[in-house]
């Protein structure tokens, strides 16, 4: 199983939330703009914001780490849980589950179904056309509970699997980083891919401190030879 995050769609250009911001950007903190009271409070500000990402995110490729994870599912029982909302890995192949939602998908605020293009009212944030509420990104913001599924699935994949491989996540953010735990307790071999030290790095069987987009192509290339 592989928990992925903002550091694997890193080398596409794709900023982390650790990163500061550049630009017009640079004087918020993405924690204070990804949460519901941010929209509720300045829906203009938190809706031109994700509306600058998605652009961003349209513009970019998925990188070798994407494709290598791909690759690698493609011939073995491989999870991937990614807490990464820009779709990279999708694009790059590969069946994932979305654990923070996608930019690209639309909510309605008040009825929270997904709205196609012509059930909005344009705006900014554009309108629900059927009750009026505001138009949010279909994304999971900080305080807000994961899909029951998705965390049903990805909890279930967690206590089950042999190698848990945590890839260019911090770790600090709930209950995505409680997996790794989760696994280990069931008696998962955990390894972690992060240039920098997390609060997982301690408890890691193997840590490689170096970029996903270097670490996991060879990784994968390493298991296919042993495989053949
Ligand atoms: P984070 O920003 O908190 O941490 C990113 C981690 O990636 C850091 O530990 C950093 O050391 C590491 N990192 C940086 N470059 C790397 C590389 N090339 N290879 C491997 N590791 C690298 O991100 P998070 O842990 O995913 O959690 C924060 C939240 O931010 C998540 O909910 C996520 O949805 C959201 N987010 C998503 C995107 C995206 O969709 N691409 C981008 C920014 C933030």
């Amino acid at each position: 199983m592989v928990l992925a995050g903002a550091g694997l769609s890193a080398a596409s250009g794709v900023p982390t939330f650790r990163e500061a911001q550049s630009g017009l950007w640079a004087r918020f903190r993405p924690e204070d703009l990804a949460t519901p009271e941010a929209f509720r409070r300045d829906p203009q500000t938190v809706w031109r914001w994700y509306q600058w990402r998605r652009e961003l995110v349209a513009g970019v490729e998925p990188n070798a780490a994407h494709t290598a994870l791909a690759r690698w599912q493609s011939r073995a029982d491989l999870t991937i849980v990614t807490q990464n909302v820009d779709g990279l890995q999708q694009r790059a192949g590969g069946r994932v589950i979305e654990f923070h939602g996608n930019i690209f998908r639309d909510l309605c605020m008040a009825e929270n179904r997904l709205l196609a293009p012509d059930e909005q009212v344009p705006g900014v944030p554009p309108r629900c056309r059927r009750c009026g509420a505001h138009v949010r990104p279909g994304v999971v913001w900080f305080g807000e509970a994961i899909d029951e599924r998705d965390l049903r699935e990805a909890t279930h994949a967690a206590q089950r699997c042999a190698v848990f491989i945590s890839v260019g996540t911090s770790s600090l953010v709930f209950p995505a980083a409680a997996l790794a735990g989760s696994a280990v307790q069931h008696g998962a071999t955990l390894i972690e891919i992060n240039p920098h030290e997390t609060p997982l790095s301690p408890t890691a069987d193997y840590r490689f401190e170096a970029p996903a987009e270097q670490v996991l192509p060879a990784l994968v290339a390493r298991v296919a030879s042993v495989q053949t």
